[in-house]
């Protein structure tokens, strides 16, 4: 099996476990998992790691800074892929999906008003709290 170039650069050995993980989240179509999500579909793959062996490497990954790990309120903590562009997000406190968007006047308004205020911007994370569309369509005073 070929050692992904992100393990490689991280100085990490390349386990068994941390490679089925990776390669989780390179091929994962839901960009935002968190330990229980890995877990469980590492299961249904038929490959058996534990939980606490998930949360290390997720641990082990974030700060090797080949995932991020994002806390968002009154959620597990969910890890993305670091190659990403910067985006933010939205949450659905309902069920916790988790929407990614981006936009370029959010992006000016923030830079202006660091600059503004003599601020050093180095980073930001936006996110934003509601329902998502099939919560709001599923709850009863919307139903048609
Ligand atoms: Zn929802
Ligand atoms: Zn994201």
């Amino acid at each position: 099996m070929e050692i992904p170039k992100e393990l490689r650069d991280s100085g990490l050995k390349a386990t068994l476990p941390r490679l089925k993980i990776l390669e989780l989240f390179q091929q994962s179509d839901v960009r935002h998992l968190s330990a229980e999500d890995v877990y469980r579909l590492l299961i249904r793959d038929n490959i058996d790691v534990g939980l606490a062996t998930i949360y290390r490497v997720l641990m082990q990954f974030a700060e090797a800074r080949i995932l991020w790990r994002r806390q968002f309120e009154g959620e597990r903590a969910v890890f993305e892929l670091s190659a990403s562009e910067h985006h933010d997000h939205m949450v659905c406190v309902d069920c916790g999906k988790v929407e990614e968007f981006i936009d370029e006047a959010i992006e000016r308004r923030q830079s202006l008003i660091a600059k503004q205020r003599g601020f050093m911007l180095r980073d930001h994370s936006l996110s934003l709290y509601g329902s998502c569309s099939s919560c709001t369509a599923l709850a009863p005073n919307t139903l048609k």
